[in-house]
C-alpha cells in the first residue's frame, strides 16, 4: 500500500499536507465509512471522500434522483433523474468513475428500526450522517453510541448549518446536547426554509475535514461548528457530556 500511495499521483496533495503525509494516507486508505443518506449532505460527502482515497464508503438512502434535487445535490445529473434512478446506486455509479480504487456499496433503504439489524457494525469506522432528518440522527446516535462507532451530524436550513462530532460511546452524544423533538415539524429543515448549495458544501467539508481527520489517526475533541454564512457569523463550541443524566450514554460514564 505503501509504494501504492507514494507512486499515486492521485493523493500528492493530500500527502504533501504534512498533517496528513504518507502515514495519514495510508490510514486514510484503510477508513470504512457508513454513510448514512445521499441527498445534498450526503452526494458532497460522498465525492470528497472518495476523491480522498478512502478505503470503503457504504451508502444507505431510500429515495430516488427528481430534478429538483440537481440544485444541490453533487453527484446526480439529468439523466439519473429522467430514470428515476434510486440515489444510492446513482451514487455509486458516478463515484466508480471519480475514483475506481474504493470499494463502494450502496442500500436502497431507511436506516431505521426495522433495517439497522442489517448492517454489521463492525464493518465501519465512522458514521457519517447525511439525512437532513431530526428524527433520524437520533437513531443514527443510539446506534452509534450502542455499537461504539464515532459519527459526524450535519444539518442545514437557508444559509445556515450545523456540524458537530460526538465520539465512540458518547459523553457527549448528540441526547447530552439536545433534546429530541416532537415531530419533524418543530424543526427547520431544508425543505420548510429552503437551502443555499454554499452552506451544504460549508457543512460538508467541516464534516469531511473532521472524518479525514479521525481516519488519519488523530484524536477529535467533540465539537460543534454552527454558521450562518449568509450572516457572516461562524463559531465552534466544544460539547459537554451531560453523564449519568443522558439516557443514551450515560451508563457509559
Ligand atoms: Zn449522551
Amino acid at each position: 500500500m505503501t509504494d501504492n500511495i507514494i507512486d499515486n499521483s492521485r493523493y500528492s496533495r493530500q500527502v504533501a499536507f504534512s498533517a496528513v503525509g504518507t502515514q495519514g494516507q495510508e490510514a486514510i486508505s484503510r477508513g470504512r465509512v457508513l454513510l448514512i443518506g445521499c441527498g445534498a449532505l450526503g452526494t458532497n460527502i460522498a465525492a470528497s471522500l472518495v476523491r480522498s482515497g478512502i478505503g470503503s464508503l457504504h451508502i444507505v438512502d431510500p429515495d430516488r434522483v427528481e430534478l429538483s434535487n440537481l440544485q444541490r445535490q453533487a453527484l446526480f445529473d439529468e439523466e439519473d433523474s429522467r430514470q428515476g434512478a434510486f440515489k444510492a446506486q446513482a451514487a455509486v455509479k458516478h463515484l466508480a468513475r471519480i475514483n475506481s480504487q474504493v470499494q463502494l456499496e450502496s442500500f436502497t433503504a431507511r436506516f431505521d428500526v426495522q433495517t439497522a439489524a442489517s448492517f454489521e457494525p463492525g464493518k465501519y469506522d465512522i458514521i457519517l450522517d447525511g439525512t437532513d432528518d431530526i428524527l433520524s440522527r437520533f437513531f443514527i446516535n443510539d446506534y452509534a453510541v450502542s455499537n461504539n462507532i464515532p459519527w459526524i451530524y450535519g444539518a442545514v436550513a437557508g444559509a445556515a448549518g450545523m456540524a458537530a462530532f460526538f465520539p465512540a460511546s458518547g459523553n457527549p452524544c448528540l441526547r447530552c446536547v439536545f433534546d429530541p423533538p416532537a415531530s419533524r415539524n418543530e424543526v427547520d429543515t431544508a425543505q420548510t426554509r429552503g437551502v443555499i448549495a454554499p452552506v451544504v458544501t460549508m457543512t460538508t467539508s467541516i464534516q469531511c475535514c473532521w472524518a479525514l481527520k479521525y481516519l488519519s489517526g488523530r484524536n477529535i475533541k467533540p465539537l460543534m461548528a454552527h454558521y450562518d454564512i449568509w450572516a457572516d457569523h461562524i463559531a465552534y463550541a466544544e460539547l459537554v457530556s451531560a453523564g449519568h443524566m443522558c439516557s443514551c450514554c450515560g451508563k457509559n460514564t
